[in-house]
């Protein structure tokens, strides 16, 4: 069916939806607990969208061409009945609807949400040895409880379980390796990404970033990789299959290989503002025309005037100036 934003060079394809701006971790390159300390000022239970709302909106974008929705966070497993949102989203005909999460609740939640609807998950995970992790995450639990996780999302049918591993230097690049190995040949897809300046509270340098090149060529010196194609036009992982079938991995390369150019993907914040790209310093706000009595195609033409103006491009533009701009929290829009 065609849609009116699919005249544009980048057509509408992908809703990041954060349901919540809370977590129960304190990842160092999103969350750091210097900032979100325990006065840190969430938002209020009023202030947030109601499921029934997020449900209208999705129907809204799904009318201009979003193919896929992914709940995002803060963490989104600690917004209660979650599950009751993923059966009203995964009512609307042909959305492809997933979730990012820590997996630290999904051992517990993995079968309830692919009851409601839900097809897949990513999971971060940025170490095996426990001492990183908990470091990296600000956590008291070891990461076999993530582990138990990701195995339970497998056996409920939520797969390929997609993984996440943030690479900052000096805290996890001796793990590359060793979580290489583990996820090999189990189906999973692990996918490395490169240590971003997203928001402006965790610190960002340069200094601080592996590489996607580094990292395929630390792989491949053990385990020989090729590059294969991408799934899908837009795909923000690049794509590596290990040449002895072992599976495949992926790597997210936002610092030093720009994917603006097919970027697809629009965010909608836990309050009800949209933002046209992870690293914006403003959104567009839908919750006041939302509650405000505003019709379904006065909003519909408000998203679509706010994506036909978009001009992101952050990551081909990226500049130590740049990197110190008043920019969004991942922790509040999710990733
Ligand atoms: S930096 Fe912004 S425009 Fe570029 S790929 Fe990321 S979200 Fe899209």
């Amino acid at each position: 069916m065609k849609h009116t934003l699919d005249r544009l060079r980048r057509p509408l394809r992908d809703l990041r939806i954060s349901v919540t701006d809370r977590c129960n971790f304190r990842c160092v390159y999103c969350m750091p607990k210097q900032v979100f300390g325990s006065d840190y000022q969430f938002l209020e239970r009023s202030e947030i969208l109601q499921f029934e709302e997020i449900t209208r909106l999705a129907r809204i974008f799904r009318g201009l061409g979003v193919e896929k929705i992914r709940l995002t966070g803060g963490e989104p497993l600690v917004r209660r009945n979650v599950e009751q949102l993923i059966a009203q989203l995964s009512a609307i005909p042909g959305l492809d609807l997933t979730l990012t999460t820590n997996g630290s609740l999904l051992e517990r939640k993995a079968a309830v949400l692919a009851g409601a609807g839900l097809k897949r998950v990513t999971v971060s995970l940025d170490a095996l040895e426990d001492a990183t992790f908990k470091r990296m995450n600000d956590v008291d639990f070891p990461v076999a409880k993530v582990l138990a996780g990701i195995d339970a999302a497998a056996a409920a049918g939520l797969v390929p379980v997609k993984v996440n591993m943030v690479v900052k230097r000096g805290m996890n690049e001796k793990d590359i390796l060793p979580m290489a190995r583990r996820f090999r040949g189990t189906g999973h897809i692990l996918r490395f990404i490169e240590y971003m300046d997203v928001g402006h509270t965790n610190g960002w340098r340069m200094d601080d970033v592996v590489t996607a090149r580094d990292i395929v060529e630390a792989i491949g010196r053990e385990f020989p990789l090729e590059p294969a194609d991408p799934n899908y036009a837009g795909e923000v992982a690049q794509r590596w299959r290990y040449r002895d079938g072992g599976g495949e991995i992926g790597v997210i390369a936002s610092v030093t290989q720009a994917f603006c150019r097919d970027c697809t993907r629009i965010r909608l914040s836990t309050e009800g503002k949209l933002y046209t790209c992870l690293f914006a310093t403003a959104g567009h706000d839908l919750r006041a025309p939302l509650r405000g009595g505003a019709d379904d195609a006065a909003l519909r033409d408000t998203v679509a005037g706010v994506w036909t103006a978009r001009a992101d491009r952050y990551s081909e533009i990226r500049s130590s100036h740049t990197a110190r701009l008043e920019k969004i929290e991942m922790s509040y829009i999710g990733g």
